[in-house]
């Protein structure tokens, strides 16, 4: 294998680093690389940037704005947006929603939703997961029944991120209860103004609000708002949750967050007339981490290398479970070199303390949740014996 890019590939990677760097607001760029929450309007401002100039959905099929890149071309776009701090385009659209109205929708769906998902003109919420069915997704239990051109839908879903923004939820529903649990599954697009429809916030440890229960009391949804075959939306949620975990090894965006550690460890006074950087465990410590990343970064040009036909590899496994590993180790660091500044987290900004000193604990707390969605990492262990290792 090749390893060095070619110079068509390196001219690539200067063009995607120009664009992210200048044409994308300064401002947005900055609360990422602070590390501070975006707004609702900076998502979608700079989902729209991208989208202006074709880079929000390059991985989309040529007809509905995809570009038609090669596996490493997209993976140096991932890199490079990450790199500059330039929010990546909304999962649920960009990666989740959008391919399966590509390969699975209807005509009119297709002509309705992907512009308006492209552009974050709809924002969509995921709603999968059910208590009693994250893991064991074929588990759930939210019905649709049939009534005349409509579906009626009733039970709950959690953990549905970013809910309080969503316009519209793609769902997996329960159309017949009679057979195996995987047989009786259909996917609906559901308008989150329906009546019946209620998001309900879940408070966090970190005391952000970043996920939400829906509940559907007879929510009326039109019969064509049927994605694919009736009964046939588990071959969707597995094409979804296959694209879902290529994207959630972020090499880029932990890799920016570990100079920036690096950095900081520079600025920052051991107290004793040197700097933090010359505690040799300091180091040692940023070292093994630049290594690990430099090896999982490696690995993922490789899994690129081996994807065919927009086929995730079962090494994309590899990738998110070290990937999140990584990306929480680095979040722990942080919150050692701000030392026992890293418990004032509830300081406001009238605080003596740096800013980034007050957000790193909130920060590690919420990457908890890094080796749990988009399939927890036991899980990911499981389809590396299986499916890798031969076990
Ligand atoms: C912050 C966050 C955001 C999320 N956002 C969304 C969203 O927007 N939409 C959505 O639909 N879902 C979302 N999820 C849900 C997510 O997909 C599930 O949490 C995940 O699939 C795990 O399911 P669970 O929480 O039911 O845990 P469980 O499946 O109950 O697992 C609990 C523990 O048991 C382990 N375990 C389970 N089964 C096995 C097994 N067979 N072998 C070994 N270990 C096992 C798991 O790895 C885990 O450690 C989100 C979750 C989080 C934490």
């Amino acid at each position: 294998m090749q390893l060095e890019l070619s110079e068509d590939d390196q001219e690539f990677r200067a063009q995607m680093r120009e664009f992210f760097t200048t044409e994308v607001s300064e401002e947005i760029r900055r609360t990422v690389i602070e590390g501070r929450e975006l707004t609702h309007d900076q998502i979608v401002e700079a989902q729209r940037t991208l989208n202006a100039a074709g880079l929000a959905v390059p991985h989309w099929p040529e007809e509905y704005g995809g570009r038609g890149w090669s596996e490493l071309r997209r993976h140096l776009w991932h890199e490079e947006m990450q790199r500059a701090g330039v929010p990546t385009p909304l999962a649920f659209n960009a990666s989740m929603i959008g391919p399966v109205i590509a390969q699975f929708g209807t005509e009119e769906q297709k002509q309705e939703y992907l512009p308006k998902t492209a552009n974050l003109d709809i924002w969509w919420s995921q709603g999968f997961s059910e208590p009693d069915a994250g893991s064991d997704l074929a588990s759930l239990r939210t019905t649709a029944v049939r009534d005349g051109d409509h579906w009626v839908v009733n039970g709950q879903k959690t953990w549905t991120t970013l809910g309080q923004y969503g316009d519209w939820i793609f769902t997996l529903v329960r159309t017949d209860p009679e057979v195996k649990k995987q047989a009786g599954i259909s996917m609906l697009l559901i308008d989150m103004t329906s009546p019946g429809l209620e998001v309900r916030p879940i408070e966090l440890i970190d005391g952000g609000h970043e996920v939400n229960e829906v509940w559907f009391t007879d929510v009326r949804v039109p019969a064509a708002n049927l994605v694919g075959e009736l009964n046939g939306g588990w071959t969707i949620a597995k094409f979804l949750l296959g694209n879902e975990r290529v994207g959630v090894a972020p090499v880029g965006a932990t890799k920016r967050i570990l100079a920036r550690a690096k950095d900081l460890a520079k600025d920052t006074s051991d107290g004793e007339g040197g700097t933090l950087l010359d505690d040799p465990l300091v180091r040692a410590r940023i070292v093994e981490l630049e290594n690990e990343l430099l090896a999982l970064e490696l690995t993922a040009l490789r899994v690129v290398a081996h994807s065919s036909d927009g086929e995730p590899h079962p090494a994309s496994s590899v990738l998110k479970l070290k990937g999140t590993e990584l990306q929480q180790a680095v979040s722990e660091l942080m919150v050692d070199l701000a030392g026992p500044a890293s418990v004032a987290s509830g300081a406001g900004d009238d605080s003596d303390l740096p800013d980034w000193a007050r957000t790193v604990t909130p920060t590690y707390l919420n990457l908890r949740k890094a080796s749990i969605y988009g399939g927890s990492n036991e899980i990911q262990r499981q389809i590396i014996s299986r499916t890798i290792l031969g076990l």
